[in-house]
């Protein structure tokens, strides 16, 4: 636990002369460095310190004062890949994979090349698209990317007009910040009282301006957009293109596919749906896919398979004469997506199908033993993740917040709280396929025992959390005076 020896500080452990290593002898010295002299350092740097055991102790301990996927329940919604086995990690870490250089010449990594090809392969079927890219490294890249492929598009037929991109008022905040990115204009749609798009709202704001509609299916409420096809016909007739936030493609694993739907680009979080630890943000994934006929205006560098080579595998540098050019660096996170492509092997055709339908049982069993107690805003069959309004009963003056911080006492994560914005005390849970019922019953358990609490000792929730090593945070405080180095804690004040 949380020993005082080890503690939180190690510059407070830290001895004058004291070392946990020792280094060969060298003859290198400053005189005979290619740095310049104003370059150098005057003298040495003020790092702890101390021993070898000191040093892994206190780290230990740090560590043990984080709360992990590792340590128990995580059902933080939004669609956060929770379950990340670890032989994806050693996968990962193998030296034929690990050792690579990204500009080494194509004939000395094919495996590695085959793997991409595979990969790209792998989502174009299981999206119902026709060819991704692998290279943007995280969700928003990703969706920066497809609003580039949209945008040659319009540009490539010479409809330089289209400017706005449609987006349900319920979108991640990542839509609106991508389309600005990217120079694009963002038109709110309104969501009807069922959480989905109001499709009269969006018959009015369509027009020979649009350029595409953004949208997350399930969307960010955890509720699946049943009119699709209908909204993908009237934005196709404008003249504009389906863009898919495929953050949330869990629930559909397996169930249905985005191409299917009408969809023309998307992102897939690899980091969400394909394994992948990306608590601390990141690092992630984003692969791009687009249907048939906008192939071309991909970013490079691509693999593709080309006949005549030797290899059979290619890399394509740009010399597209639409595509993007190249929007990362090199082929994207290489280590993410090798995760990802050792899980889709490891779960294989015969059992992603039970991804989307496990997820979605989960998170409606939690839904229908709580809602007598916590607000439901929007009732009915929810897919992996669903929102409640916090407890049912306002009178106790406990907030989502109090509900969080408490559930920590009693070792669960907290869900995503204060998200999404269109209720007040949003508390978004999402258990995902992976859990055991004994630890979703668990949790249920411990939410219906929280809103008693409540009910009985309120300053007991309110005052939460009594047994974590750090108790309540005053979170105002620490946003606007963020403590950030060792001399403004030890001094307590700003420098
Ligand atoms: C997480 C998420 C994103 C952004 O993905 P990042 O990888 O965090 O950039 C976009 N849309 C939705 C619905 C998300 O849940």
């Amino acid at each position: 636990m949380n020993n005082k020896l080890y503690g939180n500080l190690i510059f407070e452990l830290s001895k004058p002369g004291r070392k946990g290593y020792s280094l060969p002898k060298t003859d290198y010295s400053h005189s005979s460095s290619v740095l310049p002299p104003y370059l150098l350092r005057g003298k040495d740097a003020e790092l702890p310190e101390c021993d070898e055991l000191t040093v892994v102790r206190h780290y230990t301990n740090l560590s043990h004062n984080n709360f992990g996927v590792n340590d128990g329940f995580y059902p933080l919604g939004s669609c956060t890949m929770k379950y990340n086995p670890l032989i994806n990690e050693e996968v990962a870490a193998l030296p034929s994979f690990n050792d690579l250089h990204p500009a080494q010449p194509a004939e000395t990594c094919l495996p590695a090349m085959a793997l991409y090809y595979d990969l790209q392969s792998m989502l174009a079927e299981l999206t119902g698209l026709s060819e991704f890219t692998l290279n943007p490294c995280a969700g928003a890249h990703g969706e920066l990317t497809g609003l580039m492929i949209i945008r040659a598009y319009h540009n490539s037929r010479g409809d330089q007009k289209r400017i706005k991109v449609l987006i349900p008022d319920s979108a991640h905040g990542t839509n609106p910040a991508s389309a600005a990115v990217c120079g694009l204009e963002v038109v709110e749609v309104k969501s009807l009282d069922d959480g989905t798009v109001d499709v009269e709202d969006l018959r009015t704001k369509l027009n020979d301006e649009v350029a595409a509609m953004m949208m997350t299916n399930p969307n960010t409420l955890g509720i699946f957009e049943k009119n699709i096809p209908e909204i993908a016909k009237l934005v196709h007739e404008c003249g504009g293109l389906m863009y898919y936030d495929g953050a949330n493609l869990n629930p559909m694993l397996g169930v249905c596919r985005p191409g299917d739907m009408g969809f023309d680009v998307m992102h897939i979080n690899l980091h969400k749906t394909f394994s992948t630890p990306h608590g601390g943000g990141g690092p992630g994934a984003g692969p791009v896919g687009v249907r048939k006929g906008l192939e071309q205006f991909l970013p490079t560098p691509r693999i593709v398979y080309n006949e005549d080579d030797e290899l059979g595998l290619e890399v394509h540098t740009g010399d597209y004469e639409q595509a993007l050019g190249s929007i990362g660096n090199y082929f994207g996170n290489y280590n993410v997506l090798i995760k990802a492509y050792a899980y889709i092997l490891s779960l294989g055709r015969e059992h992603v199908k039970y991804v989307g339908p496990l997820a979605t049982l989960n998170a409606n069993y939690i839904k229908e033993k709580l809602k007598d107690l916590y607000e439901l805003p929007i009732d009915g069959h929810c897919m992996h993740e669903f929102v409640f309004d916090g407890l049912k009963d306002k009178s106790t003056g406990v907030t989502t917040m109090d509900i969080a911080k408490r559930l920590l006492d009693y070792g669960y994560h907290a869900p995503t709280i204060y998200f999404p914005l269109l209720f007040h005390e949003s508390l978004m849970i999402e258990p995902t396929e992976n859990e055991s019922k004994e630890t979703i019953d668990g949790f249920i358990e411990v939410m219906r025992k929280i809103a008693q609490e409540a009910k009985d000792d309120s300053e007991l929730v309110k005052t939460a959390p009594h047994l974590t090593p750090i108790g309540r945070v005053d979170d105002v405080l620490a946003a606007k005076h963020p403590v950030t180095t060792y001399r403004q804690l030890k001094n307590n004040q700003p420098e």
